[in-house]
Formats: structure tokens, sequence, C-alpha cells
């Protein structure tokens, strides 16, 4: 085996590398382990290619430990029940203490979207490494974006529940089999499975089929992993959420065609977030799309939350790249030392979603009328209450209004 290579050249995690790893290397493998293993680079070529991976399983255990021992994250809570098909777990970590503003950051809904995995899990490791009880007065971060000060506030006052890895079977068939694995072992799509009132609505029947790449199940909640995530939005009524996905670099928000232009709000802030801390040159700057405009077909997690916590934002963030061309049409082309930067730029803007969590909670969607300067002015005064304290957009209520534009 060769060096490792440094860190922000590799971060890949597989749900228990154990499962394969073992035998081959003829050893132990240590808590965070890293394998140099080969993964199929497509269906059809025989090609192989080498990645560096680490285990979710022991990775999040240790996390769990950190942030026990900080009083920050629940040891009690390690998985969502069921679980997957083939007896996985979905891997949970709770963080934060702020119970009455619960927030939900999902990621690996389909198995070939790997970058998807690793961003709400470094942004957990992120939180949970960083958190300090006494952030020092007049340390060099204190009033930044990142600061410690902002850490110790969000885990005090919201609870974020992290599963990174919702669809382990599929992730597992894409690393070692597979690797444009999408659905579960199943073959369900389980971003489709959600049991909305919308389920199974598709404007293609051919979705409706079996072997198509959408397929939404047999029936809502048919497959074990959407039932898990299912019994934890229904119990805790997320107050925002985030579904990370890979690629176009979009936030999607949860449209109806009437919700609440709240969510609108927050997703273009989101958008600008993203682009103001832009790293990743892949295509240019992110774009920001009502869900169901842009993906007519229903059943995902951003519907069935949104169900649960009206008048809430719920986005599905689809990570680089934005655009591909007709050589990059698979999956293995995304690039693990993007992961990184990726993580960078989508950094604030997560803990800006976090933070929204606290505030609006408006039941059912609201009409604004364009002739209501009053009502107007109002909404984007609490607009502004949302992101003002991330001092990123001005000082003044009216120039938040510009920007809505
Ligand atoms: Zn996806």
């Amino acid at each position: 085996m060769s060096a490792p290579p440094p860190l922000s050249t590799y971060y890949y995690h597989i749900y228990d590398h154990k499962l394969f790893g073992n035998e081959r290397l003829g050893k132990r493998l240590p808590p965070f382990a890293r394998v140099n293993f080969r993964i199929p680079i497509s269906k059809t070529s025989k090609a192989k290619e080498h990645k560096w991976i680490q285990c979710l399983k022991s990775d999040m255990a240790k996390l769990r430990e950190i942030g026990g021992r900080k009083g920050i994250v629940d040891p009690a809570v390690v998985r969502a029940e069921p679980g997957s098909v083939r007896g996985r777990d979905l891997l949970v970590l709770k963080v934060g203490k702020g119970e009455e503003y619960p927030v939900l950051i999902t990621g690996g809904h389909h198995g070939n979207e790997w970058t998807s995995v690793e961003i709400p899990f470094l942004i957990a490791q992120f939180l949970i490494v960083n958190y300090t009880e006494n952030p020092a007065e007049g340390s060099p971060d204190e009033g930044t974006l990142l600061g410690r000060k902002r850490i110790k506030h969000l885990l005090e006052n919201r609870q974020i529940w992290f599963v990174p890895m919702v669809n382990p079977d599929g992730h597992y068939m894409s690393m070692t089999a597979t690797r444009e694995q999408r659905k579960n072992a199943h073959e369900v799509d389980i971003n489709r499975n959600y049991p909305t009132e919308t389920w199974g609505q598709v404007t293609d029947p051919e979705q409706l089929k079996p072997d198509s790449g959408a397929y939404p199940g047999p029936g809502p909640a048919s497959e074990p992993e959407v039932q898990s995530m299912a019994a934890l939005i229904s119990r805790h009524r997320f107050k925002a959420s985030i579904s990370y996905h890979n690629y176009s670099k979009e936030v999607l928000y949860f449209h109806d065609g009437q919700s609440d232009k709240y969510l609108i709000h927050v997703a273009k802030h989101m958008q600008a977030l993203l682009n103001r801390h832009l790293a990743s040159g892949d295509g240019g700057p992110y774009g920001v799309c009502g869900m169901n405009k842009k993906h007519p077909s229903f059943g995902h997690i951003a519907d069935y939350c949104y169900e649960h916590a009206r008048g809430q934002p719920t986005l599905g963030l689809e990570l680089p790249p934005r655009l591909h061309s007709p050589k990059q049409q698979t999956f293995a082309w995304i690039e693990e030392t993007t992961i990184e930067q990726t993580f960078h730029e989508n950094l604030p803007a997560a803990l800006a979603l976090i933070n929204s969590a606290g505030f609006l909670h408006r039941a059912g969607p609201t009409k604004i009328q364009a002739d209501s300067a009053t009502r107007m002015l109002q909404l984007v005064r609490s607009y502004w209450e949302v992101f003002k304290d991330w001092k990123l957009f001005g000082t003044e209520p009216d120039q938040a209004a510009r920007e809505q534009g």
C-alpha cells in the first residue's frame, strides 16, 4: 500500500469498510480507517480506479463520542429505525440543545452521489470539533461567520439531526459493484418513495416502471429507509432541512405553485451565500429553482418535510459540478479532490439555514399582495431577521429589499 495522499485529495466514506477491506488487507483496521481499494468506474468499463476510503460508522461514532463529552451530542441517538433493506443502519448524529428548533440535514439518498455524503458529515464534524463552551473573548475569529461564538449559539439554540447516508445499501453497491447505482437494494428510488400526498404523481408514466431510475416503489413508504426517515420527520417536524445531492449546482426549494414566498427568499439567500463563497470552478455559479417546477415528480424528502412543517424552508442542494459535457456522463468523473472546496463553499449557507430554523413559523402558504406596501415591508423585515445576524447582506432592510429586486 502506498502512503496516503494529503487529506484534501480524498475523502470518501463507505458505510463500513470492514465488510470488504479486512480480509484482503489481512489485518485489523484502525477506528479512523483509510483503505485503498479499487472501485469499478462504470457498468460497461472494466477499468478500475483506486480510492482512499474512510469508515462512516466509526467516524460517526468518533464524532458522537467527542460531541458527547462536550455535552452537545446525544450519545443515545445512533440510528434511525428500521434501517436499510440489507440491515445496515441509517446512522444519525443528534447535535445541539435547541429542541424547539430542530433541523434535518441529509445526504446519500442516491447511492452514486458520494459527495452528498461527505458534505453533511463535514458540516457535523465542523460544528462538533469547533464547539467550545467558553469561546475566548477577543479571539481572532470572534464575530466572524464561522466564529466560535456563532457555533456556540447555533448548538445551544438549534438541534441538528444529521443523516449523511440515507441509502447505505445503494452506496455500498455503487462503491463495490455498479458505480451508477442510484436506487436502494429493492431498486426503488427512495427519494420518490416518501409517503406524501402526491406520492406516485409523475408527468412521465415511464417513471412508474420498476426499471425507471426514479421508480417510486410499489407503494408509499414501501422502503425501510423511507420508513426510518419518515418516522423521524413526523416526530420532529423539522423547521428547516437540506437534502444534499449530486449534481447540477442548484438550490432547489419546495415549490407547489403556491407555497410561501419566504421559501423563495431563503433559497435565494442560500444561493447568494454559496456564490459569495464560490470555490469550485465546475461550471460557474449556483442556480436556484422551485423543486417541483424543474423536477415534476413527487415523494421526495422535501415534500414530506414540507407537509410536516408548512411554511418552513426545506431545500434540496445539488452539489457541483453544474453541467456535464457529452464526455462526462457518469458520476465517476466527480473528483474527490473537489470535496474540500465544495464543503467550504457550502458551509456558510448550511449554517445560515440552520439559523433560519429559529425564525418564522407561519402555518400555511401566505400570498403576498403586490399592492400592499405595508405587508410587503413587513415581510421584507421578517425575511431580513433571518439573515441580518450573519452580517452578509449590508445593514439595512431596504438593501435586502433591493436584493430581492
Ligand atoms: Zn440525488
